[in-house]
C-alpha cells in the first residue's frame, strides 16, 4: 500500500512536524495513531517517517504531529522549468496551476500582460496566497517532493526584460514556422549532460499584443508554435509542460 505523503512545515535533520490544515486533518479525520507511517518531505527530500506524537491542541489550538524521520527515499526533483503565465481567469488559472504542479513546474511567475483584463490584474496580489494554497496541495497529491515556487505577480516586460540564463521561449498563437518540439530538441543537445533551465510564457485570453511580441524578440525569447489550433491559455500551458516533460524525462 502506498503510504500517505505530506509536505513538513517544520523540520530539523531527525523530526518534522505538521501543523495547521494538514495537521487538523491528520488529526481529527485521519484519525492519526502513534507509530503510524506516512512519507514526509522535509527541505526537498522524502523521508519514510513514523509519527511520534499528536497534539490535537485543545479547545481552540492549533494540532499538531510531530514524525521522526526513519530512512531518506529516493525523490523526483521538479522539472528545470519556470511557466510565466499571464493573468488570466482566476478558476481557469487556478485549474492551469493545480495541473502545472502535477506537471512538475519548478516556478510560476504570473504577470500582468497588456490584454490582462483590468480587474484580475489589480485583484491579483490578493490572490498569491490561494495560489501557493493550490500549489502545495497539488504538490502533496501528486507525491512531489517538492512544491512550485510562486512568484508575486509582475508586469510582463519587466520579467521579459529580466536577465536569465535560462532559454526562453514564448507560446506564440500567431508563430507558424518553429515548433516547442524543435526549439526544445536543440536546448537539450546544447545543454549536453545538464536539462536545460527553460522559461516558458503564456499568453491571456485576449493574446500577446504587437508590441509585446516585439518585446519578446528584442530580449532573446524564441517564439515557437504548439500547432494550428488556437489553445485556451490554460490548454497551452498544460499541453507545453507535457511536450517539455516528455522530452525531458
Ligand atoms: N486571442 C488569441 C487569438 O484568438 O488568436 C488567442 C490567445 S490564446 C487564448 C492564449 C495564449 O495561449 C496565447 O497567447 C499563447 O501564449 C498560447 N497559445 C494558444 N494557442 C497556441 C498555439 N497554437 N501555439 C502557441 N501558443 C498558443
Amino acid at each position: 500500500m502506498t503510504r500517505r505523503r505530506w509536505i513538513a512545515d517544520d523540520w530539523d535533520e531527525a523530526t518534522a512536524t505538521l501543523k495547521g490544515a494538514q495537521a487538523e486533518h491528520m488529526v481529527r479525520v485521519l484519525r492519526a495513531q502513534v507509530g503510524g507511517q506516512a512519507d514526509v518531505v522535509a527541505g526537498g527530500r522524502v523521508f519514510h517517517a513514523e509519527v511520534a506524537s499528536i497534539s490535537d491542541g485543545g479547545p481552540g489550538g492549533r494540532a499538531e504531529v510531530r514524525f521522526n524521520l526513519v530512512a531518506e527515499v529516493e525523490s523526483d526533483p521538479a522539472m528545470p522549468v519556470t511557466l510565466v503565465m499571464s493573468i488570466f481567469k482566476f478558476d481557469h488559472m487556478e485549474w492551469a496551476i493545480e495541473k502545472a504542479t502535477e506537471l512538475g513546474v519548478a516556478t510560476i511567475a504570473p504577470v500582468i500582460a497588456r490584454r490582462t483584463e483590468k480587474h484580475l490584474a489589480l485583484a491579483a496580489m490578493k490572490r498569491v496566497e490561494r495560489w501557493r494554497r493550490i500549489a502545495h496541495e497539488a504538490a502533496q497529491q501528486s507525491r512531489r517532493s517538492d512544491v512550485p515556487v510562486i512568484h508575486d505577480p509582475v508586469k510582463l516586460s519587466e520579467r521579459v526584460r529580466a536577465t536569465s540564463s535560462s532559454k526562453r521561449i514564448v507560446l506564440a498563437e500567431q508563430e507558424r514556422s518553429t515548433t516547442l518540439r524543435g526549439t526544445l530538441a536543440e536546448a537539450i543537445a546544447a545543454a549536453g549532460t545538464e536539462m536545460p533551465d527553460l522559461e516558458l510564457a503564456i499568453g491571456p485570453e485576449g493574446g500577446w499584443a504587437p508590441e509585446e511580441e516585439a518585446l519578446f524578440d528584442a530580449n532573446g525569447w524564441q517564439a515557437v508554435s504548439l500547432g494550428t489550433r488556437i489553445l485556451r491559455a490554460e490548454t497551452a500551458a498544460i499541453a507545453a509542460l507535457a511536450v517539455v516533460s516528455s522530452m525531458l524525462e
